[in-house]
């Protein structure tokens, strides 16, 4: 085992640079300890503020959550008079696959930060084994007893309500519900219209007890471009480029059971490495692009910026005499095809540096299953492997590639879309943040009521480099 005397390790690294707190039990988390014995120091440092109101928030939390007497009163079916001392929840929902839950779910915890509400998730079995309960004496594990844990139905609409307080001969304020789902999957507005990003939507929500968001998106950007969140957002985050980086790494604590696959994957195959590069290949339609044509592109890629050697065609092999160094490349992929192809050709091959080059891929599960709890835990385990590489290669458009390099922070390099045989020039690009991208960020100017580009209006934001209407943040 890798991890030794622990008496030496600063606790600023121990416990992410105050991130996390100190004062957590182990045996029920052992990665909260024990990651800084696999991951490097990030170079990247919360600020003192970043860190105040995450304390602040555990207090809320442990005010508010779950078995309280506040949760039990407001979320009560019927409860009619609430005062401004009453907590207020935000609850979220799954949708989509694991990339995309975990991104939706570090905005929701940024949203419920800024907006005083205690942050409950709705976890079916599938997701109830990935991580630890991030709050301490607390869970935010959504009780099953909670009144719409089955249906939806008779809770009134974010939609609904934005058009109720348009109509001016509505006082808004008598039909603001108790429960409202707060709708923000990508395709359910083809314009993207649904005013979240606009001050006087927040004055309506926030008068809202509890709020269920059913999201699959990174709608950060979107709390950037509401007036009354700037001044705070600007002061938890001065490098905007490390919201996910900070927030990832205070929520998401690989399960125990979770963190024995990690570490024993790492330590049977990554540990000894001198350089491990993780590959993240994500295809989403098998038909349109044939396997060697994705190989080619990655092999491209990877010599043009020097991440692999090249092949030792001529077999001259004269840095043999050199010391060896070596390489492993781990292989996140649905398809066997790609580690075993890479794997096959390193292994018939020297490199022209001497360099011996190891191929490992952890699992090759078909399809999607996002619903299985064992096929999630894999799809979580592969994450957070990825996150320790010191280079990424990842694939365009994929929300399990953008978890796996903003926790790690790193700026993978992003493969560009092929389609048939043609391998696209340049193969890659590299990203210029490290936080994920927002696929569908609005186009509305709430003041100037017009559509309008948003890296015109900040300089903090600009369009994604494998999504060129999304926004990513700089
Ligand atoms: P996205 O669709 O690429 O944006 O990523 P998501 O994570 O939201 O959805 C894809 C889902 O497919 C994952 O959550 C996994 O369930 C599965 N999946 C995709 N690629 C991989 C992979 O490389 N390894 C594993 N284990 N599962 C994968």
């Amino acid at each position: 085992s890798i991890i030794s005397s622990s008496t030496t390790i600063p606790n600023n690294d121990r416990f992410l640079d105050g991130l996390l707190l100190s004062t957590f039990d182990p045996p029920s988390c052992l990665s909260r300890y024990q990651s800084y014995l696999y991951r490097k120091p990030s170079p990247y440092k919360p600020c003192a503020y970043l860190i105040s109101k995450l304390r602040n928030y555990e207090l809320l939390h442990t005010t508010c959550g779950p078995h309280t007497k506040s949760y039990a009163k407001v979320t009560k079916k019927g409860t009619k008079n609430f005062s401004k001392n009453d907590c207020k929840y935000l609850v979220w929902t799954p949708s989509n696959g694991l990339g995309n839950r975990i991104i939706t779910l570090a905005a929701a915890f940024l949203y419920a930060i800024l907006t005083d509400r205690v942050l409950l998730v709705k976890f079916g079995i599938d997701m109830f084994g990935l991580f630890c309960d991030p709050f301490p004496h607390s869970s935010w594990l959504l009780p099953r007893n909670f009144p719409y844990w089955k249906d939806h139905k008779h809770i009134q609409t974010y939609e609904t309500m934005l058009i109720n307080s348009s109509n001016k001969n509505n006082r808004s304020n008598e039909l603001l519900p108790q429960f409202l789902i707060l709708n923000l999957q990508h395709s359910h507005d083809a314009r993207h219209n649904n005013f979240f990003h606009c001050d006087q939507s927040q004055r309506l929500l926030h008068k809202v007890p509890v709020l269920i968001l059913s999201s699959d998106q990174y709608f950060v950007p979107s709390l950037f471009m509401i007036p009354s969140f700037q001044q705070q957002l600007s002061k938890m985050f001065p490098d905007k480029d490390t919201v996910f980086h900070h927030l990832g790494r205070y929520l998401f604590q690989p399960s125990n059971e979770a963190w024995e696959l990690i570490t024993r994957f790492y330590e049977a195959h990554l540990a000894k490495a001198n350089e491990k590069i993780g590959l993240q290949i994500r295809v989403y339609n098998t038909h349109q692009v044939p396997h060697t044509t994705v190989i080619n592109e990655i092999l491209a890629c990877t010599l043009q910026h020097k991440l692999l050697p090249e092949l030792d065609a001529q077999k001259t092999a004269t840095s043999r005499l050199k010391k060896q160094t070596s390489k492993a490349v781990l292989v996140a992929s649905l398809y066997f095809e790609y580690g075993e192809k890479l794997r096959t050709m390193y292994k018939a091959n020297t490199t022209v540096t001497g360099e011996v080059i190891k191929v490992y891929q952890p699992s090759h599960e078909g399809r999607q299953k996002s619903n299985n709890d064992t096929h999630n835990i894999k799809a979580w385990t592969e994450i957070y492997l990825l996150s320790l590489c010191d280079v990424l290669i990842t694939s365009p458009k994929s929300t399990f590639g953008y978890v796996a390099h903003s926790l790690g922070g790193l700026k993978p390099w992003i493969l560009k879309r092929a389609y048939g045989e043609t391998i696209p020039n340049p193969p890659c690009q590299r990203a210029m943040s490290m936080e994920p991208c927002f696929h569908y960020p609005p186009k509305y100017d709430c003041r100037a009521n017009n559509t309008v580009d948003f890296t015109s209006l900040y300089h903090h934001m600009k369009h994604c480099e494998d999504v060129k209407s999304g926004l990513r943040l700089v």
